[in-house]
């Protein structure tokens, strides 16, 4: 589902950001993508969303090989991974309603099929009773639902969550986790970069090290490795 060959990328200084990395994600997988901070955690992200393309190397994610795509194809791309950021990124001034239906107005689902689809969405996520609140007046445990929500409505195989815990409190964290896991269970494939040693070590799943651009470590039922 998601397969990086022998992937490097360097910026215009030169200093290789990852180098010479190899990763095979299947479908129906959960794992957890950890380093400091500058270990090249974000390039990674970025590459995978084909925000960025790769110095050297070959990525294929849900079958498109992302080198050889027209930019037609990219905004198609894209729109079959769903995304969370540590930061929401929703639209403040709109209700929670709103945030969610406009994921599927972009790719022109009729009305009719958005007001079923949402509800849906936001009572898997725990908000049923929330959708006519601005987005600002929630919680941050309540916002990053919200983001999910939007990012899981259009149905896409990938979930790729960035940092998703980390503006939120330890009660909250664990809730979002959870709820990544049941996504997952569903049968979404899902990638979650974290910090959170405790939630790393207490899931038990797989764990993806990175350090200074290179994987140093990848195993099933893993925990959070320090750097020494
Ligand atoms: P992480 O997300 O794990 O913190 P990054 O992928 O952001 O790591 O960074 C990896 C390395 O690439 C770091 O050394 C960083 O300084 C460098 N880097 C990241 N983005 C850029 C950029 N746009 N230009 C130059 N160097 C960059």
């Amino acid at each position: 589902m998601i397969s990086l060959e022998s992937v490097s990328k360097s910026y215009s200084n030169g200093v290789p950001a990852l180098n010479d990395v190899s990763l095979n994600i299947n479908e129906g997988e959960f794992v957890f993508i950890v380093g400091d901070s500058g270990s090249g955690k974000s390039t990674l992200i970025k590459l995978l969303l084909r925000e960025l393309t790769p110095t050297s190397g070959r990525i294929v994610v849900n079958d498109y090989d992302l080198s050889k795509l027209s930019r037609r194809k990219v905004a198609k791309f894209r729109r079959s991974i769903g995304v969370v950021f540590q930061d929401f990124r929703l639209l403040k001034d709109r209700n929670v309603y709103e945030n969610v239906a406009f994921a599927q107005r972009v790719i022109e689902v009729p009305t009719r099929q958005i007001k079923q689809n949402v509800p849906a969405m936001l009572s898997l996520v725990g908000l049923a009773g929330k959708y006519k609140a601005k987005t600002r007046q929630l919680s941050g445990g309540e916002q990053q639902r919200v983001a999910l929500a939007r990012a899981l409505v259009n149905n896409p195989p990938i979930l790729l969550a960035d940092e998703p815990t980390g503006n939120l409190d330890p009660r909250n964290s664990w809730e979002i986790m959870k709820l990544l896991e049941e996504i997952n269970k569903r049968g979404t494939t899902v990638l979650v970069v974290t910090h959170n040693r405790e939630i790393v070590n207490a899931m038990r799943k797989r764990v993806v090290t990175i350090r200074k651009g290179v994987i140093v470590s990848d195993e099933e039922k893993g925990e959070y490795i320090d750097e020494d």
